[in-house]
């Protein structure tokens, strides 16, 4: 289902829990808690309209999910807790996305035609079909290499990517949007789990604590995991800090496929570690092989979806597949280029 469809559908089903209710329009301007700071007992909330003044809501337990502008580490700094300490990989990305209708139907049994960007190629594209003729299409380019907004650059755009299957779609469809432009500057982890100390009565999850490369996909299920941790959590005493520990280890995978990935570009900077260069030089092999072999696309798909844990991909006999798949590829290129 395309997300504004799935969205609707959670948002309805929370809105159904009894206990449950929305304050819409209105922001949370701080936290309330006890004078010594140990313990959050609510939040301020303020009416976005004009002129008003915030008001204290007292909570038991306050669990920030802001998203990716989290005010949470100054929040904490307020009340006297050590600074946040953050990861961050700059990629520097932007989306430029379109709507279209379609004149012919590129899509068969897809939801999606996703050209992957890789080091060799690093401009990608997610074209997915909204049902009937209509279609969204979005060119991403990383390090200032941005899809631009005037139609003519954006079908350029697309028409220098490795395949032509977008472009050829889109040339002469019929276009019911202008592109608009969305920029992503880094992918950020924030190390709560390493804050010597915590309040009580205080959480945090989502992109307010880890915010992915939005290309791998995985921002969802890993808030998705976080809150089934959660879940764990609150069926106990509840303790802070081993929520922090415990959410740190589910955002683990995650971040190490789309940090990790991201570092296999030359121009993105962080620390790249032996096993960095390991895993990417795997994962190029991976996604040679998968543009061949089904069951390594499959294997690889569930890894970056986060069903499976990223050694799937070591199992022996994928790997075998793994090797032979990215060896045949690199033979037919060598022909093709011949
Ligand atoms: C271009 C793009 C494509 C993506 N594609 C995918 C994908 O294909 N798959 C996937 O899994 N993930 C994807 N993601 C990531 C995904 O959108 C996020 O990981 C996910 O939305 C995080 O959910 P969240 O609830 O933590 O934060 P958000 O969805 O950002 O929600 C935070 C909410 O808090 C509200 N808020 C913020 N500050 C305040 C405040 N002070 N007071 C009150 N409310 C406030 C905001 O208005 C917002 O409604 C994509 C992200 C982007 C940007």
């Amino acid at each position: 289902a395309a997300r504004p469809v799935l969205e609707h559908h959670v948002r309805a089903r929370v809105a159904a829990l009894p206990n449950v209710e929305f304050l819409a329009g209105h922001d949370i301007a701080g936290l309330a808690a006890t004078a010594d700071g140990s313990r959050v007992t609510g939040v301020h909330v303020q009416e976005r309209a004009g002129g008003s003044t915030p008001r204290r809501l007292d909570a038991d337990l306050v669990v920030d999910a802001t998203g990716r502008g989290s005010r949470a580490p100054k929040w904490l700094s307020a009340l006297g807790y050590p600074e946040v300490p953050v990861e961050r990989v700059k990629v520097d990305l932007a989306y430029t996305s379109r709507r279209y209708r379609l004149r012919a139907n590129p899509f068969t049994d897809e939801q999606s035609i996703n050209v992957i960007a890789t080091p060799g190629h690093p401009r990608g594209a997610f074209f997915h079909t909204l049902g009937g003729d209509e279609c969204l299409l979005s060119l991403t380019g990383l390090l200032g290499d941005h899809p631009p907004t005037d139609p003519e650059g954006f079908l350029a755009y697309a028409k220098s990517l490795p395949v032509p299957d977008v472009h050829d779609a889109i040339a002469d469809a019929e276009p019911l949007t202008e592109p608009v432009c969305f920029r992503f500057p880094a992918s950020t982890r924030r190390h709560y789990e390493l804050l010597p100390r915590v309040p009580d009565g205080f959480l945090v999850v989502g992109d307010a604590f880890c915010v992915f490369n939005p290309v791998y996909g995985q921002g969802m299920t890993a808030a998705a995991l976080q809150a089934r941790t959660l879940r764990r959590h609150l069926g106990g005493t509840l303790r802070p800090a081993a929520f922090f520990a415990d959410a740190a280890r589910v955002i683990d995978a995650p971040w190490e496929i789309a940090a990790g990935g991201d570092l296999a570009f030359p121009g993105v900077t962080g620390r790249r570690s032996v096993k960095t260069h390991l895993g990417n030089a795997y994962v190029a092999r991976v996604q040679s092989a998968a543009t061949r072999d089904a069951e390594v696309t499959n294997a690889f798909m569930r890894v970056a979806g986060l069903i499976d844990p990223p050694q799937a991909l070591m199992r022996p006999r994928l790997a075998l597949r793994v090797l032979r798949g990215a060896r045949r590829a690199a033979r037919d290129d060598d022909q093709l280029a011949a």
